[in-house]
Order: C-alpha cells, then structure tokens, then sequence
C-alpha cells in the first residue's frame, strides 16, 4: 500500500525525533512511514481489543451489516468475538517465537516490566526495546493486511463485508440509508 502524509501526519507523535511529527522519514531514498505512526496504530487496535475483551465478558453483540457496494448481502456477524479472534491470530502469525511469549504475558496476560524481565530473564532495557519492536511491527501488518485490515477501526467495525452467503432479506427490502447503520441486535448472555 502506498502512505502518504495525510494518513500519517494525524497518527505520528508530534515529539518523535526520527520524524517529527510529520510520520514519514526517509530512507533509501524515498519516504517511508516512521515507527511511531506503526505504534500509533498498533495501541489504537490494541486499545480496542482490550475493549472488545472486556464487553464480551456482559454481553455478546450480533451486528447486522449491510454491503457498501450497495449489493444486498447481509451477514450476521459478531464483530467484537470475531475482531478478539483476529487480533490474536494475526499477532501469533507475524511474531517470532520470542516476540510472542512476550506479547503474550504483557499484552495479553497483563504482566507488567518486572514480572516480564524474570519471567523472560531479559533485563528492562531488552523488554522496553522489544515492546517497542512488537508494536511497530504489528501496526505495519494490523495497517497493511490483505484482503482486510485491523485498521483503520471504523472500516473494520463498519465498512467492510465480502461474504460469499446469499442475502437473508428480499428482494424488496430496500438496503439502509447511506451512513445509516440498522440497530444492533443484543443477545442476552
Ligand atoms: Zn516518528
């Protein structure tokens, strides 16, 4: 995928000193996306998923989404269950053995600094360039995952829905107004 400014200008740390808050940098001759603005989308996507986690344990949300291609496809899907799934997969596939037992007791089993470094027998200096090392890399692939990305959130969440299954309303049924989202269904856990 091609970056440009306008997508990373508003996730870049403004006291980043690699890029200065413009998220792109060069190297090699062209402009390439700083490591900050990878971070950037790695804690939003993180941030959520910890969100997800946290309102699976009330309640199970069921969506229905309609397709923006204006076809008549409907799909139930349960979009938190369903992104917890994907953050996880994609996290274990893209990690190194090494990254992933880390990522697993920090970001996912809570374990802060201390308990990493003896858990891991590492020292602080090792587990805070590893944690940075992490982020960056699962913020590229969250960003530029094929044939659908973690993020941007709001395409995740709402804008994307290729399914092979037939629509489950009429043909008379008129799809929802544009930006228009129908109701969502909640299941009582
Ligand atoms: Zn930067």
């Amino acid at each position: 995928m091609e970056w440009n400014r306008s997508e990373t200008i508003g996730l870049a740390s403004t006291k980043c000193v690699h890029c200065h808050g413009l998220g792109l940098r060069e190297a090699r001759g062209r402009m390439v996306p700083c490591a900050c603005v990878f971070r950037s989308i790695f804690r939003a996507c993180y941030a959520r998923f910890r969100k997800c986690v946290e309102q699976e344990k009330r309640y199970s949300r069921v969506s229905l989404e309609y397709s923006p291609g204006g076809g008549r496809r409907v799909t139930w899907g349960m979009k938190n269950e369903e992104y917890i799934a994907d953050f996880f997969l994609v996290s274990r596939r893209h990690l190194t053995p090494e990254e992933w037992r880390l990522f697993r007791y920090h970001f996912l089993l809570g374990a802060d600094a201390r308990l990493c470094v003896k858990k891991l027998n590492i020292d602080r200096g090792q587990f805070f360039h590893a944690v940075y090392r992490i982020e960056a890399k699962l913020g590229k692939v969250f960003r530029e995952l094929q044939p659908y990305s973690l993020y941007p959130l709001d395409e995740y969440f709402h804008g994307r829905t290729e399914n092979p299954w037939r629509s489950m309303d009429s043909e008379d049924t008129p799809p929802p107004a544009a930006g228009k989202r129908p109701a969502p269904v909640r299941k009582v856990a």
